[in-house]
C-alpha cells in the first residue's frame, strides 16, 4: 500500500475515474450521479479543502455540526445534505440550512420540516427536497420504514405510500427519491441485491405517487459505491474514502 493518495484532490480525482468507469459499465452517464462528500465529525478546513477541489455536495449528520459549517463557510454553489434521521428538537437547523434530506422515516418529522421551511420561505428557501430512508436489508440496527418484504407485503407497501403522499402534499416539502443504506460486511452479491431492490421499490413508488419527481436514489458508500451506481444510483454517499478514516 505504497501509493494511499494524500490529499483530498488526489483521493477526488481517484473517485472521479472509479465513477466514470463504474457508469459507463453500467452503460449510464457519470453526469448522472452526484458525489456527496460525507464531511461528518470533519473540520470546515476540510470542507474548504474539498470546495477548492472542485467538490460542491457535503452531507452531515448532526444538526449542530451541520449549523456550524454551513454558517462558518457559505459560498452560494455549495450544496449541503443531512444525511441521518432526525428526532423532532432538532428539524430547524436541517429545514434552515439543508438543501436536501436524505433519511424522513416519520410524519412528525416530516409535518416539522414542512412548517418550518414555510417560515423560512421570505428569505428565498424554496421547498425542502426529501428522500425517504427504506430499510430494505431487513437488518434490526438500520434506520429507515420498514421496507424488507416490500415486494410480498401490501402492509409494508401502505405505510410507505401513505408518509410518501404525506410529504407530496406538504407545501414546503418536495418528495425527491429514496435512500437506503446497504447491510455491513454482506457479499457483494447481497449489497447488489438491497440496492436493485431499492430501486425497483422506488419504481413502484414513482408510480404510485404519479406527482412526485422521486428521481433519487441515494446509496452507496466508500465501500460499495460501484455496486450503487451499477443498481441506478443518483447520489453516492462518501466519507472515508475522500477524507480518510475517522478517528
Ligand atoms: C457516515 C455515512 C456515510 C459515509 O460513510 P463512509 O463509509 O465513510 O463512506 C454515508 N451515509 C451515511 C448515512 C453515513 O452516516
Amino acid at each position: 500500500m505504497s501509493n494511499i493518495p494524500a490529499t483530498i484532490a488526489q483521493r477526488y480525482t481517484r473517485i472521479q475515474e472509479r465513477i466514470c468507469q463504474a457508469a459507463r459499465q453500467a452503460g449510464r452517464n457519470e453526469d448522472e450521479v452526484t458525489l456527496i462528500a460525507v464531511s461528518k465529525t470533519r473540520p470546515t478546513a476540510d470542507v474548504q479543502e474539498a470546495y477548492a477541489a472542485g467538490l460542491r455536495h457535503f452531507g452531515e449528520n448532526r444538526p449542530q455540526e451541520l449549523t456550524e459549517k454551513a454558517t462558518e463557510f457559505a459560498p452560494d454553489d455549495l450544496v449541503w445534505h443531512y444525511i441521518a434521521a432526525l428526532q423532532s428538537r432538532q428539524t430547524a437547523a436541517v429545514a434552515q440550512f439543508a438543501h436536501l434530506f436524505h433519511a424522513l422515516e416519520r410524519g412528525k418529522i416530516a409535518r416539522r420540516l414542512d412548517v418550518q421551511r414555510g417560515e423560512r420561505s421570505e428569505s428565498g428557501r424554496g421547498s425542502l427536497p426529501v428522500l425517504l430512508q427504506v430499510n430494505i436489508s431487513g437488518e434490526a440496527s438500520k434506520a429507515g420504514i420498514a421496507s424488507h418484504r416490500w415486494e410480498e407485503d401490501a402492509a409494508q407497501r401502505a405505510q410507505l405510500h401513505a408518509l410518501a403522499e404525506q410529504v407530496a402534499h406538504a407545501p414546503h416539502l418536495t418528495l425527491a427519491g429514496l435512500m437506503t443504506m446497504a447491510p455491513w460486511h454482506a457479499p457483494s452479491a447481497e449489497i447488489q441485491q438491497v440496492f436493485e431492490r431499492t430501486r425497483r421499490l422506488r419504481d413502484w413508488l414513482a408510480t404510485a405517487v404519479p406527482s412526485a419527481p422521486l428521481d433519487a436514489l441515494s446509496m452507496g458508500m466508500s465501500d460499495d459505491f460501484e455496486l450503487a451506481i451499477a443498481a441506478g444510483a443518483t447520489h453516492i454517499r462518501l466519507g472515508r474514502v475522500l477524507f480518510g478514516e475517522r478517528t
